[in-house]
């Protein structure tokens, strides 16, 4: 029996930044060290882009400076710290998109440090919308900072890994375990809308495999007129009900709130047997953070009204 979806309003007017942290998370099973490190992450995340919200600069910059923080801890499933495919390897995915239309992304990257930075590259420098698999030279081309896989491979991806093949082993599974994600969505002081959202999927995903993230009106989606949005949860379900810009169709074209679009969105996944969360910025007026009843979240946000992170 399907429950309504969890929703918040954060903030005002003005510049506004929301992350998160992605949805899925065994906040029961974590400890309080690692509920502290989440914690603080995401307020540094919150701190390096609202800075530059506060400094007058871009939506997509905060956007950026957010996901480059989240990338490089390794409490969250993207960059370093990445959810690993069956194989044990990381794949990568990102998106980011402006409210004027402009958009970039990647999927299944196994070196960019940060793949929001390949999703920026894509917008600025191609006239193309979606890469998989970009050659390391062409990430070079495009001043991408590239590691080695391993880098992304942690001792608790690795352990969550083989806990997901035991279960899946006995034909057990508990997909709410097995993803996270991280995003943003920013305004800025001249009302312009960002949205951006950054990977590894889920665990033991057979490779090759993409989810919502990087998909523009899956996961990732802005529009100057509405909201801009991203989303985490059971990829699959997000793309069947193409869920980002959902949440826009319904504000723009429907006339719902940001928090009825986003309410409604999150009840058609849980009706259709997927869990997550998402976080929307609207062009104007308070940003929304939602979750279905199942799933699990944490985010941030931060305006001139105030800053709070919940891990
Ligand atoms: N939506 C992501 C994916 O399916 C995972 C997540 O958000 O947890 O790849």
């Amino acid at each position: 029996m399907a429950s309504e979806p969890i929703i918040a309003t954060v903030g005002g007017e003005g510049p506004l930044l929301v992350i998160h942290g992605g949805a899925g998370r065994r906040l029961h099973e974590m400890s309080p060290a690692q509920r502290a490190e989440t914690d603080a992450a995401l307020g540094r995340a919150l701190a390096a882009g609202y800075e530059l919200l506060a400094a007058g600069e871009s939506a997509e910059a905060a956007v950026i400076a957010a996901i480059h923080v989240m990338e490089d801890a390794p409490c969250f499933n993207c960059g370093r710290g990445a959810a690993l495919t069956l194989d044990g390897t990381a794949e990568l995915d990102a998106c980011l998109m402006l409210g004027d239309g402009r958009t970039g992304a990647a999927c299944g990257l196994t070196t960019a440090r940060h793949p929001i930075d390949v999703a920026r590259a894509v917008m600025e420098r191609t006239p193309h919308v979606l890469f998989s698999e970009p050659a390391p030279e062409l990430l070079d081309e495009w001043g991408i900072e590239q590691v080695e896989n391993d880098y992304f491979v942690t001792l608790a991806r690795a352990a969550a890994l083989e806990e997901w093949k035991a279960l899946h082993a006995i034909g057990a599974d508990r997909p709410e375990t097995r993803h996270g994600t991280v995003g943003a969505v920013a305004r800025d002081a001249r009302g312009r809308i960002a949205a951006g959202t950054s990977t590894g999927g889920i665990t033991g995903q057979v490779p090759g495999r993409v989810g919502d993230s990087p998909l523009c009106g899956a996961g990732t989606y802005a529009n100057e007129t509405s909201v801009a949005v991203s989303c985490t949860g059971t990829g699959e379900t997000f793309i069947r009900d193409v869920a980002a810009h959902q949440v826009h169709a319904r504000v723009a074209l429907g006339g719902q709130t940001p928090g009825e679009a986003a309410s409604a969105m999150l009840a058609g996944i849980d009706a259709h047997g997927g869990n997550g969360g998402v976080i929307v910025v609207p062009a104007s007026g308070a940003g929304v953070i939602g979750r279905t009843d199942g799933a699990q979240m944490n985010w941030g946000w931060a305006s001139a009204a105030g800053r709070e992170t919940h891990e």
